[in-house]
């Protein structure tokens, strides 16, 4: 075979169309790879939705995968494993630079400056295979990519790259989180399911999991929150301020994971952090304006707030552990699958909250 085929997102809410791509042939250092499993991200919907999103694109940001070529000459993955042809790995949308300013002297390089995008970018030029809605994707030398334990099941590996890497980042960056530390986490789609998962796992005590519709708060139940605010049944901030208070000994949660992505969250989450506590923003990944908040309760309450976008290889290695454990009931977790010719239901099904998480899902073979 010498072609393949891939989705492609050409304008705003329109049906994704299918493509014919050749296949590349690998410089050094270059890594082929059939993709298994895509995640059909909120951040896919919002840019299929806005005016303003340049195409063409091929969507498609967390991804497994089993590499066809290209392994005999890199070796490695990210993280020291020695890799084969065929073996099944996990990457995601950025494959940074290692020097700009923002790699090297921030040492921020989920942000870098130049590097190649995988799921998001225009793709003006070959070998155009950068999105793992497609049936392969090409991987410059600089991607960084995690061969999946043996063991582990597409379908879990799929998991550590949604909502749960994202999380092993964040904690990473605040700090981690205390034994016994009460956490509020504000939101129940895969980002704040993720961060349900990643508080349970660190020693948390009582999990407070805020959201919406009732069967993802069901989820977060079973992957362990202890208890659950509906946002249909809670209605304005200071109910669910209240709430949170009251489930908290009066004094607010030690740890808040802002996950929904709602602008109008943050001054909401604030309000429910503990004197002392922490407040993390991983929610916010696309842009929605400007809200007021009182920052008297960021001074008043001595919190330490932070901020994470994205995450590296090595937070993929440890959300695969989390998750291959077998203490996570991850069962339920993906509800839909597509196929790369329905990517378009695919995209409409997660913009009505039908599903708690939905993929791409490619033939084996
Ligand atoms: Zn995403
Ligand atoms: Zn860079």
């Amino acid at each position: 075979m010498t072609t393949c085929r891939a989705p492609v997102f050409v304008g705003p809410n329109l049906p994704l169309e299918i493509r014919e791509f050749d296949l590349p042939t690998l410089k050094e250092g270059e890594i082929l790879v059939k993709m298994r499993l895509a995640g059909i991200c909120g951040t896919d919907v919002h840019v299929w939705q806005n005016p303003k999103s340049p195409s063409p694109v091929i969507f498609g940001h967390e991804n497994v995968g089993q590499i066809v070529s290209g392994a005999e000459i890199r070796k490695f993955d990210s993280v020291g494993q020695e890799i084969k042809n065929g073996d099944l790995v996990l990457f995601d949308g950025k494959a940074p630079c290692g020097s700009c300013h923002t790699c090297v002297v921030a040492r921020a390089p989920t942000l870098c400056e130049r590097g190649v995008h995988y799921g998001f970018g225009v793709i003006s030029e070959p070998p155009y295979l950068r999105g793992g809605y497609g049936e392969y994707v090409h991987l410059v030398p600089t991607a960084g990519l995690v061969k999946a334990s043996e063991s582990v099941p597409p379908e879990r590996c799929m998991l550590a790259m949604i909502g749960v890497h994202a999380n092993v980042s964040g904690f990473e960056r605040m700090g981690g989180i205390r034994p016994g530390d009460t956490v509020v986490v504000q939101g129940s789609g895969p980002i704040g399911l993720g961060a349900v998962v990643v508080s349970r796992m660190s020693g948390a005590g009582r999990i407070v999991c805020i959201g919406a519709p009732r069967f993802r708060l069901e989820v977060a139940k079973e992957l362990g929150a202890d208890e659950i605010i509906d946002l249909d049944e809670a209605r304005t901030q200071e109910e669910r301020v209240r709430r949170v208070r009251e489930l908290t000994s009066a004094r607010g949660a030690d740890v808040v994971v802002e996950a929904s992505g709602a602008a109008s969250a943050v001054d909401e989450g604030i309000r429910m952090t503990a004197i002392g506590g922490k407040y993390l923003v991983l929610g916010q990944a696309t842009d929605s304006g400007t809200q007021p908040i009182n920052p008297y309760f960021i001074t008043h309450g001595q919190l330490s707030v932070f901020g994470s976008w994205a995450s590296e290889p090595r937070h993929w290695l440890k959300a695969m552990r989390i998750v291959s454990e077998g203490k996570v009931p991850t069962g339920k977790l993906i509800t839909h699958r597509f196929s790369m010719r329905n990517a378009t239901e695919g995209l409409r099904t997660v913009s009505r909250l039908e599903s708690v998480i939905a993929v791409i899902q490619h033939d084996p073979g």
